[in-house]
């Protein structure tokens, strides 16, 4: 990696004070909703502490609470660093008052309940320098890498030294693989819902990949381009002459849903409601909505997978928040997780697709690499430069 990174000189933390932006965005209604985030950072501040650091000042956004909400405090992730480090943790609950010089170990409140991190305002940006009198700033928080936030971007220019921490590195590492230079076979597997967020990833990488197998949401407007009828299924009009013009010129790539499972009223998870008798397994989607891939597109698509050296998953294969509609996610994701077993390389990204997998109790550690990021990854590999990662100083 052409950054610089904590484990490049450990020596230059020796008895500093380090600020180090993390990601954990993972606070919805006073819960934490997973710690894969959290979970992935630990790494990181056990090392700063192995260098002999003075103290370490963690900050952090989640969610997008307007002004101060208690909602999105980051106090239950406290509590959860205190049992999963073994610590005792500092929580300080506002940037405008200077944080004690004897706390080791200091979380400070959801960032977002200040203004001027969503600016990117350097006044802010200084204030967080201020109250910690940090000496060092580290970057572990890939997954908000792509935003210009004070704590992400305007800060830089206050820190000499910008250092990579081991999850960035570990990100950009791996990430980097698949976007400049995947050992081929390269499969790409996408779902969800929203096909413009995936359009420019797509752009970038067709041309590494040898297959590009759509399903979820997407798959809709794909076959709806090649003149199929999706029913009443969600298509994506926006994206519709993208679309119509990605196959005319790749057709050969991709690999579209042959069947389906479909009702025919609109739903929303967790789709309580919905009789077993009300939902379908077909190739017909006249009159009715896909919500999942049926049968024999889950056996197409891991026998076309089964040729690839490299895979990249992003999205759901279906509306996996409904047991209805959760059975091609689930079987790809089982399928996909044994792979490494056989040494290929599956790379998943995207917060839908790890909930998804969470869901279904398979260990993330079954894959060669599972991204914290969701947009930024998305941003990552389709070739664009990524704020949080641009400030890092170079080697
Ligand atoms: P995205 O944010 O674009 O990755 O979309 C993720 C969402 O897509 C998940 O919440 C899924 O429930 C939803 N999704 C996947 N397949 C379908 C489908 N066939 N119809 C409606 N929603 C879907």
């Amino acid at each position: 990696m052409e950054k610089l990174c904590i484990t490049d000189e450990p020596e230059y933390f020796r008895e500093k004070r380090v600020l180090l932006r993390v990601d954990y965005n993972v606070v919805e209604n006073g819960e934490i909703k997973d710690t894969f985030r959290i979970d992935s950072s630990l790494e990181t501040i056990r090392k700063l502490q192995d260098f002999g650091v003075k103290s370490i000042v963690i900050l952090s956004h989640s969610g997008r609470p307007k002004g101060k909400d208690e909602r999105f405090s980051l106090k239950p992730v406290a509590e959860y660093l205190k049992g999963k480090l073994n610590q005792e943790i500092h929580f300080h609950e506002d940037v405008y008052g200077d944080i004690p010089e004897d706390k080791p170990l200091v979380l400070v409140e959801n960032l977002r309940f200040w203004e001027g991190e969503k600016n990117d305002d350097e006044e802010f940006a200084k204030r967080l320098k201020d109250m910690s009198k940090s000496d060092i700033y580290v970057n572990d928080a890939f997954a908000v890498s792509h935003r210009k936030n004070a704590s992400v971007s305007a800060i830089s220019k206050y820190f000499e030294k910008r250092f990579a921490g081991l999850l960035m590195k570990e990100e950009i590492e791996k990430l980097s693989e698949i976007r400049d230079n995947p050992e081929k076979p390269f499969h790409i597997l996408i779902g969800g819902a929203k096909v413009e967020d995936k359009i420019d990833l797509l752009n970038n990488l067709v041309d590494k990949a040898d297959k590009i197998l759509i399903g979820g949401a997407m798959a809709y407007t794909f076959l709806k381009a090649k003149g199929e009828d999706v029913g009443n299924s969600r298509v994506d009009s926006k994206s519709f002459d993208w679309v119509q013009n990605f196959i005319n010129t790749h057709n050969d790539k991709l690999v579209l849903p042959e069947d389906h499972v479909a009702t025919d009223k609109q739903v929303n998870p967790p789709c309580d409601d919905l009789k077993d008798e009300e939902v379908k397994e077909t190739e017909n989607l006249s009159g009715l909505i896909g919500y999942d891939i049926g049968f024999n597109t889950v056996k197409r698509f891991r026998d076309v997978l089964k040729e690839a050296k490299t895979i990249f998953w992003n999205g759901p294969l279906g509306m996996f928040e409904c047991e209805q509609f959760e059975c091609g996610t689930k079987l790809l994701a089982v399928f996909l997780s044994v792979l490494k077993d056989e040494g290929k390389k599956v790379i998943v990204g995207g917060g839908d697709t790890v909930a998804a997998i969470r869901r279904f109790d398979i260990d993330l550690k079954d894959f060669h690499f599972v991204s914290t990021g969701g947009g930024a990854t998305l941003e990552f590999l389709a070739g664009k430069s990524l704020p949080g990662i641009d400030i890092l100083s170079d080697k």
